[in-house]
């Protein structure tokens, strides 16, 4: 016999609100059901594990497609429910609990994953729910339960040998693409990949399931080889590139944290952004690259997180803010930190293999959080001018005492190269000095340097290799001021300074400089695209150099030529010529020769 009943709360207002607010993840609806299949065959085991329920074959899901009939099945061989469990569980619960979830969700405007929405989800494609259960308690009789949601149910006895809950989905005219095999499996394949029962699609005789009921990540690290875990991460991420290496997360105290962090290879910038951390919550997907539990910076890596500690069905800005969740990432993060540590420490010639994937990863991460910084600041590593990796902190000066720091005084410069061939004057000058500069050529690296003096503002101030030559490279002794002034006078609006003094390499004339400040300012404002700054440019003439002191001596004519001539050599190794500057170089260049030919 069927009864009729009213459904409780006001449900007929929810469809509609459901439906608009979910609907670009209405997929959720088949992680719903199959996890509450899994929950069931879960609640199952406890009770057999007891001695309270006969044991009863292997536990299994099944989904199952019907185009014909037009729905979608998904029986579960758990514990199954009687009719006061139905009226109770589903009528009330479900329902409810479906109320309260668009209360939260109106509220916290949106959850992770919309978690939390339960069987009330399969409204969002079905028209037309069925559910036929039979309860592991051996006296009761199955039972059948039918809604469409809106007002009304109908319940009553059926016929049902085995034990289990077959809900079947008898999906709305728009949601028929849900009958595709493939489109199941695909879901399947995103939200049930490491669900602990093995779920078969359409089986048949010989089917495999779409599952892996125990993924790697759940074994103790202690268990899983080197092959295995190459082989979950190509088989995770479709990334036929071998990781560089892994971190194996597995806790249970002070919070249950389990999961594999990969580090891929990652050469250009564009493949940076393409990290993806999975989210699960014991066993079942709840979302990608959740940035509010999982900090920015590690977004970039491959990997699995299950954390079934986390709150998700509470507001985004609440995880933020929740303390378990900030201890959960703090711990991912010194994890994280302890693995490079160990890289550097134990296998050194590795990780400088490693370093160009990495570098990236750990500067943007030093960046984004300060703890992360002060536990690699000792193994970031740059190359000197000689291609040697050294630790950055190896190139800083003494520190500046506290006192003296007061008055301002200044913390020894470390020099660094951007572009090597772009500077290579300003490189081949410093080698022959006996002068040691970093080499900073990564995009990260103005930002990461930046970083690095406010952390370190008695330790090191950077500067880069052409911003004050004079300073690096000048012999003891006072300024050439005839010098300065004579190419001042020629110079007048194309240079904003000019000085001269004695190099350490006799054989330049020239070189030109632009401060590290101005030149920082310029950077930026392209940067954050507010518009190109003109840059400040001193010209260092060298006075050690025959040539440029016999300038002094001759004619008015010849001499602002050679002024000239000299100012767009030097500006040559600092950048390219303009189109105009260039035609009057090779004016100039052209007459000095006509000269030296006739002479000759
Ligand atoms: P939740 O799973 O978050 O409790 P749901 O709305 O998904 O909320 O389900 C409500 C309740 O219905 C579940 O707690 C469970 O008791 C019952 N239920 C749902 N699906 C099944 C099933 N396949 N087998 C047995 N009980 C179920």
């Amino acid at each position: 016999m069927e009864r009729q009943g009213n459904i409780k709360i006001s449900s007929e207002n929810m469809m509609p609100i459901i439906k608009k607010w979910l609907y670009s993840e209405k997929d959720i609806f088949l992680r719903e059901i199959v996890a509450n299949a899994s929950d069931a065959i879960t609640k199952l085991k406890k009770l057999v594990d007891m001695g309270e329920a006969k044991e009863e074959g292997a536990y299994r899901i099944t989904v199952t497609t019907d185009s014909k009939a037009g729905t979608v099945t998904v029986e579960d061989n758990g514990i199954g429910m009687t009719e006061e469990e139905v009226e109770k569980y589903i009528t009330q619960i479900a329902f409810s609990g479906a109320a309260d979830f668009l209360e939260k969700y109106e509220k916290a405007g949106g959850i992770i994953g919309h978690f939390g929405l339960g069987f009330y989800s399969a409204y969002m494609v079905s028209d037309d729910i069925e559910i036929f259960t039979k309860s592991y308690r051996e006296d009761a009789p199955a039972v059948h339960w039918e809604s469409d949601g809106e007002a009304t149910y109908t319940i009553g006895d059926c016929e049902k040998p085995t034990r289990g809950t077959k809900v079947v989905m008898h999906l709305a005219k728009e949601e028929k693409e849900f009958l595709k095999e493939s489109e199941i499996r695909n879901l399947l394949a995103k939200y049930c990949s490491f669900m602990p029962y093995e779920i078969y699609l359409n089986p048949k005789e010989d089917s495999k399931p779409v599952n892996t009921v125990s993924p790697l990540y759940l074994k103790s690290p202690k268990e899983c080889t080197e092959e295995e875990y190459k082989n979950f991460y190509r088989d995770t991420f479709a990334d036929f590139n071998e990781p560089l290496f892994w971190i194996h997360l597995n806790m249970d105290y002070p919070f249950r944290l389990k999961g594999i962090l990969y580090f891929p290879k990652v050469r250009k910038q564009v493949e940076l952004e393409r990290g993806q951390v999975k989210l699960y919550c014991n066993q079942v997907f709840v979302a990608d690259n959740i940035k509010e539990v999982i900090p920015e910076f590690l977004l970039l890596l491959n990997g699995i997180i299950d954390c079934p500690d986390i709150p998700l069905n509470v507001s985004r800005s609440f995880l933020q803010n929740d303390r378990q969740v900030q201890k959960i990432a703090a711990h991912i993060v010194k994890k994280v930190a302890d693995k490079l540590c160990a890289l550097y420490r134990d296998d050194r010639e590795r990780y400088e293999r490693c370093w160009d994937d990495l570098k990236n990863f750990v500067k943007f991460g030093c960046i984004k959080d300060d703890n992360f910084y002060k536990k690699v600041k000792d193994i970031i590593i740059y190359k000197n001018l000689a291609g040697e990796y050294r630790p950055l902190e190896s190139f800083f000066g003494e520190e500046v005492p506290e006192e003296e720091a007061k008055e301002g005084k200044e913390p020894q410069t470390t020099y660094y190269v951007s572009d090597e061939n772009k500077q290579a004057q300003y490189v081949q000058l410093f080698k022959d000095a006996g002068l040691d500069a970093i080499v900073c050529d990564n995009y990260v690296d103005p930002h990461f340097i930046s970083y690095v003096e406010y952390k370190n503002p008695t330790r090191v101030r950077f500067m880069r290799i052409d911003s004050d030559v004079a300073g690096a490279l000048k012999e003891e002794g006072e300024e050439d001021k005839e010098l300065a002034e004579l190419f001042k006078g020629v110079l007048e609006g194309k240079c904003a300074e000019v000085r001269a003094e004695r190099l350490k390499d006799v054989t330049v004339p020239a070189i030109v400089n632009v401060a590290e400040f101005s030149r920082r300012m310029a950077e930026m404002n392209s940067f954050y695209q507010m518009g190109e700054m003109p840059q400040q440019i001193t010209l260092v003439v060298n006075a050690a150099n025959e040539t440029v002191q016999s300038l002094k001596t001759a004619g008015e004519e010849e001499k602002k030529a050679a002024a000239e001539y000299i100012w767009y050599l030097a500006l040559m190794s600092y950048r390219a010529l303009t189109p105009e500057e260039l035609k009057a170089f090779t004016e100039t260049g052209m007459r000095f020769i006509g000269k030296y030919l006739k002479n000759a």
